[in-house]
């Protein structure tokens, strides 16, 4: 399964926004996007010094849509395909778009605190740690819906990480949409997240949408 395994601050530094890829260190001074010193606080590669140019059109939309594809690390086939799942699905499609990615599985086990990153997140699902209703389900892209249980395999339990995830997990917020018993270490989808409910950087998700209506 394909996945970005280039440098990850870069993608950040790209779209000059914190997109919080790496856990905890992008909570700490060492994130160049808030180095008090700015030597690496500009786009990166051999001209990201260089002032830049006003962008078109094309380019807003263009960055927007990347900003959004990179921060739930999902590469371009599949966030297409999220997309045309948003636009058949009727009503406001950028807001249906941020909806299937919250509500891919990856991203569940992110929110419920049972992993750092949605990198982690989706480590940790591809190896099969996790149930959806009780089937084990190891595709990070799997969509859940509401009521759905996702919850950490038995079998995992045992293991180091979730050890510590048990012990640490209770002190990470989880969204409204999501209820969470640590002492399980499963979680439930209450309702499908709206709009206010995606705790994400700033994005203009119509532009997304006027990206791929070109
Ligand atoms: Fe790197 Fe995280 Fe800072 Fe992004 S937010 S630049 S991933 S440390």
């Amino acid at each position: 399964m394909a996945r970005y395994t280039g440098p990850v601050c870069r993608i950040c530094r790209r779209e000059g926004l914190k997109l919080y890829l790496k856990g905890d260190r992008c909570l700490s001074p060492k994130c160049p996007i808030v180095q008090r010193q700015p030597m690496r606080n500009f786009p990166p590669g051999q001209h990201g010094q260089k002032r830049s140019r006003r962008p078109s059109e094309y380019g807003l939309q263009l960055r927007e849509k990347q900003k959004i594809r990179k921060m739930y690390g999902v590469l371009e086939g599949q966030f297409r395909r999220h997309f045309v799942e948003a636009e058949r699905r009727g009503g406001v499609t950028g807001e249906n778009l941020l909806q299937i990615l919250e509500m891919r599985l990856d991203n569940v086990v992110y929110r419920l605190g049972f992993a750092d990153s949605r990198k982690q997140a989706r480590q940790i699902v591809r190896h099969g740690h996790f149930t959806v209703n009780g089937r084990k389900t190891n595709i990070p892209s799997f969509i859940v819906k509401p009521d759905d249980l996702i919850a950490v395999r038995t079998q995992s339990r045992e293991r180091e990480y979730f050890k510590i995830v048990a012990e640490t997990a209770g002190s990470k917020p989880t969204p409204d949409w999501l209820t969470r018993e640590v002492e399980n270490l499963s979680g439930r989808v209450v309702s499908a997240p709206t709009r206010d409910q995606i705790e994400i950087p700033p994005v203009n998700e119509q532009l997304v949408v006027e990206f791929y209506s070109r």
